[in-house]
């Protein structure tokens, strides 16, 4: 069933669905969670395999063609890779990829590749084992390491990235082992801009490590050359001059890329949400669970995304920071 294409209000056509499948996560990242973590959903409030699975197949046969599924971790989730397996084969779906930190890889990589998962993305922030547990408050390299190491043995899985976020005075110690690894190993490493989305609300702009303060870091040592640009990325992706590798910034705070964003969000709870910094979320469960018909939700998401922000005011004045962290709306 193809439908008319999902569009909103400033022209941007919607072809990105991230879903974050629980709020539950086995680690702890400073720049995310509370270290007690946080008051997490109850079941109920979670969307069935089912309930995932019929909002997907609607985005799908609105031209939604790319799927990531996050969270919270998303191997947490009981019986992950069987709602992967039912989500890879909806009409529609193009790409699946998930976003994992992955402690859980080791264990689940073979059976959600099987499933139909074709891009991962793990979350690394640093290669030292001491770094990595005061940033994760999780003893938890060596494992995330093998993990990585068991989905590299999959050709279908590649390429992997690794996502690093940036933080002022943590992640400068690290740019250069980032960008070692980018250069001897299959893995595509990106830097993510800290976004003022932690339980902690500690953000300041003064603790963003901008993307370009570590390209220039790296270039003084192994020149860049850049890449183009994919409609819609939100990566710069630079190659190194000499033929090493590749290696990505994702400048959400210092270069925002609002303009082309064509993506949207629906949470664990099923709440749709149209920008990270939405101070606005549609309830589709709610609908749902009272048996709306296809035509009926299908109504409630074009209003919804419709209505998309033109763009985040992070770091002006006035900007509000979202009740919802990152974790609890699925980065
Ligand atoms: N738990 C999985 C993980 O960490 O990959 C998936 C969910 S996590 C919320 C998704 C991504 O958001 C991760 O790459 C994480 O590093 C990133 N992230 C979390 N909080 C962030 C923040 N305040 N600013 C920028 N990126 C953030
Ligand atoms: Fe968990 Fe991912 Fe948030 Fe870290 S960034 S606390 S791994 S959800």
């Amino acid at each position: 069933m193809e439908m008319e294409p999902l569009r909103d209000g400033h022209g941007r056509r919607i072809g990105d669905l991230r879903v974050s499948v629980t709020d539950r996560c086995n680690f702890r990242c400073q720049y995310c969670m509370p270290a007690e973590g946080l008051p997490w959903l109850e079941r109920a409030e979670i969307l069935t395999f089912e309930e995932i699975a019929r909002l997907v197949g609607l985005f799908a046969a609105m031209g939604v063609r790319d799927v990531r599924l996050t969270g919270g971790e998303p191997l947490v989730r009981r019986d992950f890779p069987t709602l992967a397996g039912m989500l890879a084969s909806l009409e529609g779906v193009r790409e699946l990829s998930v976003t994992t930190n992955g402690f859980l890889l080791k264990r689940d990589a073979e059976r959600l590749v099987a499933a139909g998962i074709d891009r991962f993305n793990v979350s690394v922030d640093s290669l030292q084992r001491d770094r990595f547990y005061q940033l994760t408050r999780r003893d938890a390299l060596a494992a995330v390491l093998e993990g990585l190491e068991v989905l590299s043995a999959f050709p279908e899985a590649h390429p992997i990235k690794i996502n690093a976020v940036a933080m002022r005075g943590f992640t400068e110690q690290e740019v250069l082992p980032f960008a070692a690894l980018a250069r001897s190993t299959p893995y595509e490493v990106r830097f993510i801009e800290f976004m003022p989305l932690d339980a902690d609300r500690a953000w300041s702009t003064s603790q963003v490590l901008t993307g370009e303060e570590i390209r220039a870091a790296i270039d003084a040592v192994h020149p860049l050359e850049p890449e183009p640009r994919e409609p819609s990325a939100t990566a710069r992706v630079y190659r190194f001059a000499d033929g090493q590798g590749r290696i990505g910034f994702i400048n959400p705070v210092s270069e925002p890329f609002c303009a082309d964003c064509n993506r949207v969000r629906l949470t664990a709870d099923g709440r749709l949400r149209t920008c990270l910094f939405s101070l606005h979320e549609t309830d589709l469960r709610g609908p749902l669970r009272d048996g709306a018909d296809d035509s009926e939700l299908e109504r409630i998401i074009r209003d919804a995304v419709w209505r998309k922000e033109l763009k985040h005011h992070v770091g002006e004045p006035g900007f509000i920071q979202p009740t919802r962290s990152m974790s609890a709306i699925g980065g």
